[in-house]
């Protein structure tokens, strides 16, 4: 018997009402007080900061450059979604300034909820180093990490985590949860979030405006 419901699964805006408080709630600053440690990207004005560090040169500048540059292919995975009508998120995994992988939030094309784009990112990393942990690896992620996701970085045991917006409904770095610094967890990461995070808001506000048009 054909069932419409089910012939319809990729409804996920119609099917989700939640979506637009979340889109509103992302609207806001991405950094609150009690912030995972740096600095976070409020548009121009922190990308001319970023440029003055650079200038100063240092470890911090060095490091503040690599985070961007990594964000912005994460950025570019994001956009990749977009196109290909998923929620835009998008992941990468660095190790020793290498980039091992690079992937993008597939729920919807893959049919499959765990495809979000760290938990992809991670397995392909996995893959293509042979390691079962990422030790000292980095990942970059254009949305907080959700519980799943927190939960397989912990697993991975990566060294880093830097994210460009929270998500206020299911982010588990420090919005809901603090997956990876809880002393109680035996594996902790160091975090930074806010890096590049205007362009990672206006990718989501603009993909679910499409969504409510
Ligand atoms: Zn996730």
């Amino acid at each position: 018997m054909f069932v419409p419901a089910l012939a319809n699964p990729l409804s996920l805006p119609q099917a989700r009402p939640a979506l637009p408080a979340w889109d509103r709630l992302l609207s806001g600053p991405s950094a609150g007080p009690g912030a995972a440690a740096g600095a976070p990207d409020s548009g121009a004005a922190a990308r001319a900061e970023s440029l003055e560090l650079g200038a100063l040169g240092g470890p911090e500048a060095d490091l503040e450059r690599m985070d961007r540059a990594f964000m912005e292919l994460a950025l570019e995975e994001a956009r990749a979604a977009a196109k290909e009508d998923e929620v835009p998120v998008g992941a990468v995994v660095v190790s020793a300034g290498k980039l091992l992988s690079r992937a993008h939030n597939r729920t919807r094309n893959a049919a499959h909820p765990l495809a979000h784009a760290e938990m992809q990112a991670l397995a392909q990393a996995f893959h293509s180093s042979g390691q079962a942990r990422l030790v000292g690896a980095t990942v970059y992620t254009t949305l907080e990490p959700c519980f799943m996701c927190a939960g397989a970085l912990s697993h991975a045991r990566v060294a880093r985590v830097v994210w460009a917006v929270r998500d206020p409904k299911f982010g588990a770095l420090a919005s809901l949860g603090a997956v990876l610094s809880d002393p109680r967890l035996n594996h902790r990461a160091e975090l930074k979030e806010g890096v590049c995070a205007s362009e990672a808001r206006d990718l989501l506000q603009s993909f679910f405006r499409s969504k409510r048009a």
